[in-house]
């Protein structure tokens, strides 16, 4: 699908360059992947065997589960508020909920009637696919929404998946002492380049040692993830509940370029293909916490992937799922137990981390040094 002006993506972009001078690398992702007619999650199908990437609720309904057991945990920790809002932002296929609205309804059925389930994605295409999915869920209440903001009011259970990696960043790249920012430009035969641009980043948004970093030295910040997670965290503190955020990034800031780009399964220049490549990078989990924080919120607990499943029981739920199962089937479920959880290239419980932040100080595990939560592991298939 091209823009009314007819003209695809690339070109659009060229021509933006061409009238405005260089973009910058955040107004680029931007575009890329939220554009209404081309961008990424508008148009393609990043998802499974055919897409780009495969997410963990897309690996093993174990995943969701589990999430679902960590949220009714929150819940119940905090009071069991009446009438909670259950919400997740950037849903996908809508898989991960499908996983935990399942859950929940085994682990605290009266929630089928009581809460109120809110799906907030910028995405026509992906919703309608979601609205699918959870046809059949037996809960009364299941609403879609462009943003957080028009959500009401509530005690609120919050998760996104692999949703900040897909919000925009900016890079600076150290050049004669200073922090300049990465720009996009186009070249004579409308090929687009990095280059850098006049901004450059005041010390006080630097770690303390930049100045002691070599020359091209690469910082990344995403001021648009840090006012996602400053809206959750506003909303926590207002309404009460608890918010999970898992990703690929790192637990303390640092330096390094890690925006990549994957076409059609494979790794591809992240400037080549705008609009048909998926474009991520590693969330800086650190900027979160500090942006969570700034809002009034508090950290509950910040883990790997691997830690946080693990702890809420994964591999007892795993062996009951599949007890009655073929020989084959069982392998199935270690493999995908491993790429969810296990450590090393290629999977994902090392990479990936969990941070779970709540609107009023809470214990809450895998993270507090106590018993597992109660009803884990007693989800039915
Ligand atoms: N959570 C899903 C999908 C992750 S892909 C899973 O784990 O499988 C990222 C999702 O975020 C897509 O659904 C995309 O359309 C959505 N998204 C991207 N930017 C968004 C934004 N600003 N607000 C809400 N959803 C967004």
């Amino acid at each position: 699908m091209t823009a009314p002006d007819g003209l695809p993506l690339k070109q659009r972009i060229v021509r933006l360059i061409e009238h405005g001078g260089p973009m910058r690398l955040s107004d680029y992702f931007a575009l890329c992947v939220s554009d209404p007619d081309d961008g990424y999650y508008m148009t393609m199908e990043p998802f499974g065997s055919a897409g780009d990437f495969t997410t963990a609720p897309e690996i093993t309904q174990l995943f969701g589960e589990m999430v679902g057991v960590f949220l009714v945990h929150a819940w119940r920790t905090q009071g069991s508020a009446a009438n909670p809002v259950i919400v997740e932002i950037g849903p996908g296929r809508g898989t991960l909920m499908r996983d935990i609205l399942r859950t929940v309804s085994r682990l605290a059925p009266a929630l089928r009637t009581t809460a109120g389930i809110h799906l907030v994605e910028t995405s026509p295409r992906l919703s309608r696919i979601q609205k699918e999915t959870l046809r059949d869920t037996g809960f009364s209440d299941i609403r879609w929404h462009e943003s957080l903001a028009s959500v009401p009011d509530g005690h609120t259970l919050l998760v996104a998946n692999e949703l900040f990696d897909a919000l925009p960043l900016a890079q600076y790249v150290k050049l004669g002492g200073a922090y300049r920012e990465r720009v996009v430009r186009a070249d004579a035969e409308d090929r687009l380049a990095f280059g850098l641009g006049t901004g450059v980043l005041p010390s006080t948004a630097l770690p303390d040692d930049a100045d002691a970093r070599p020359e091209g030295t690469v910082f990344e910040i995403a001021p648009a993830r840090e006012a996602m997670m400053q809206a959750i965290a506003r909303r926590l503190v207002a309404c009460g509940g608890t918010g999970l955020v898992i990703d690929y990034g790192h637990i303390v800031t640092g330096y390094g370029d890690t925006l990549q780009a994957l076409h059609g399964g494979a790794f591809d220049d992240p400037l080549a293909h705008p609009g048909k490549a998926d474009l991520t990078s590693h969330v800086d989990f650190d900027a979160l916490v500090r942006a969570a924080r700034q809002a009034g919120a508090h950290v509950a607990g910040l883990a790997r992937q691997g830690e946080f499943l693990v702890g809420l029981g994964l591999l007892d739920r795993a062996g009951r799922l599949g007890a009655d199962k073929t020989a084959e089937e069982q392998e199935a479920i270690r493999a995908a137990v491993e790429r969810i959880a296990g450590e090393g290239q290629g999977l994902m419980g090392e990479l990936f981390k969990v941070l779970a932040v709540t609107g009023k100080p809470a214990g809450l595990q895998p993270f507090a040094p106590a018993a597992r939560p109660s009803g884990d592991g007693r989800t039915s298939d």
